[in-house]
Parts: structure tokens; C-alpha cells; sequence
């Protein structure tokens, strides 16, 4: 019962500190739209303050999760020891030198080594990078990290394909321009035909 009543309560104290939050992150937004020269009384904007600020603590709700605890909930054991390989993972993120969004898909491939892990946590860890302000390098490499120290694989291969709308809104403007950046551990450092059947399996597009 005393658990109960302290989740309870610690619920209300996390929802009330979310409230705090957006109550503030709308007067930032408020200002913001002001000394662009807008006025934020008028009716297109009146809740606009509102929505971004609800809009930006959800793209950044990454901070309050782990995704380690997330592939440890749904490690198995298993003998399966080839590689396993879930690409074209759709993912949204901020970068964090302008907030602006950088989207694309990751692949991730990994060689268990006695642990597999649900199929649905790996897009699941994904979100969570994703959901904080981010480099794509960085995005890269936690992908992978996290992977490898959840379930100690044989090798963990992530590639990371995106368009980063700060270079193509903003002054370099090279529409459509990919970013491709990738991570290895283990095998797939020192196999390079096993890395390349990999790569290989995620760009062929059917
Ligand atoms: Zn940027």
C-alpha cells in the first residue's frame, strides 16, 4: 500500500513539475514571438505558445528515459549466434547547434553472443537518443554503445542515414544532401566481408 501511495505521490510531483515546466517554456515562447516582430495576441498565434512548448517537451522527452532498461526488460537468452539486422528505423531529432529538426533512418545489426532482445527495443532506443538534442555522430555512437553494454554482443553495427534541415533551410541550402555516419564494435571492426554483406543487405533498396 505505502508504494502505492508513494508512486502516487510521485507522480503528482512529476506532473506537477511538468506543468511548471510548460508554464515557462510558454512565456520563453511568448517573448520569442514578440521580438521577432509579431504580435502574440493575435488569433493565429494566441495558443502558439502553447503547442510549442507542449511540442518541444515531447521532442525532447528522451531525457527521462533509459534506454539500457529498456533492452534489459526484454533480454532473452538464446543460441542464435548470425547477425541480426533492423533497418530503415525512421527517426526525427533536434540538432542542438540550431533546434532545427534532422530526420532520417537508422540500421542497426547485431551478432548475439548468448542474449538476443526484443525486436520492438531497438526502435524503442532509437526514440529515446532521438528525443534529445542531438549530433548525428553522437546519435550514432549511443545507438551502438547502449546496444553493445546491454547485451554484450559478438559486434553491433548502426549506419545512420539523414537530412539536416539547418543546411538546407539556412544559408548552405544543399537540398536533399544525405549524411550518412556509421559505428562498429567487435566482429564487424574486423571482419570486413561480414561487415560488407551487412552494409550491403541495408542499401539494397527493394
Ligand atoms: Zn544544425
Amino acid at each position: 500500500m505505502s508504494g502505492n501511495n508513494t508512486n502516487t505521490e510521485n507522480d503528482k510531483i512529476k506532473s506537477e513539475m511538468q506543468n511548471d515546466k510548460i508554464e515557462l517554456l510558454k512565456s520563453y515562447c511568448k517573448q520569442t514571438l514578440e521580438l521577432i516582430g509579431e504580435d502574440s495576441e493575435r488569433e493565429g498565434l494566441k495558443k502558439t505558445p502553447e503547442r510549442v512548448a507542449k511540442t518541444l517537451c515531447e521532442l525532447t522527452s528522451g531525457y527521462d528515459k533509459d534506454p539500457l532498461a529498456v533492452l534489459n526488460s526484454a533480454k532473452f537468452k538464446e543460441d542464435y549466434s548470425q547477425a541480426i539486422t533492423i533497418k530503415d528505423i525512421e527517426f526525427y531529432s533536434l540538432c542542438e547547434h540550431h533546434m532545427l529538426p534532422f530526420f532520417g533512418k537508422v540500421h542497426v545489426a547485431y551478432i548475439p553472443n548468448g542474449y538476443i532482445t526484443g525486436l520492438s527495443k531497438i526502435p524503442r532506443v532509437v526514440d529515446i537518443f532521438s528525443h534529445r538534442l542531438q549530433v548525428q555522430e553522437r546519435l550514432t555512437t549511443q545507438i551502438c554503445q547502449c546496444i553493445q553494454e546491454a547485451l554484450n554482443p559478438a559486434g553491433v553495427l548502426v549506419v545512420v542515414e539523414a537530412q539536416h534541415l539547418c543546411m538546407q533551410m539556412r544559408g548552405v541550402e544543399k537540398q536533399g544532401s544525405v549524411t550518412i555516419t556509421s559505428d562498429y564494435t567487435g566482429t564487424f571492426l574486423t571482419d570486413k566481408h561480414l561487415r560488407q554483406e551487412i552494409l550491403d543487405s541495408i542499401f539494397t533498396r527493394s
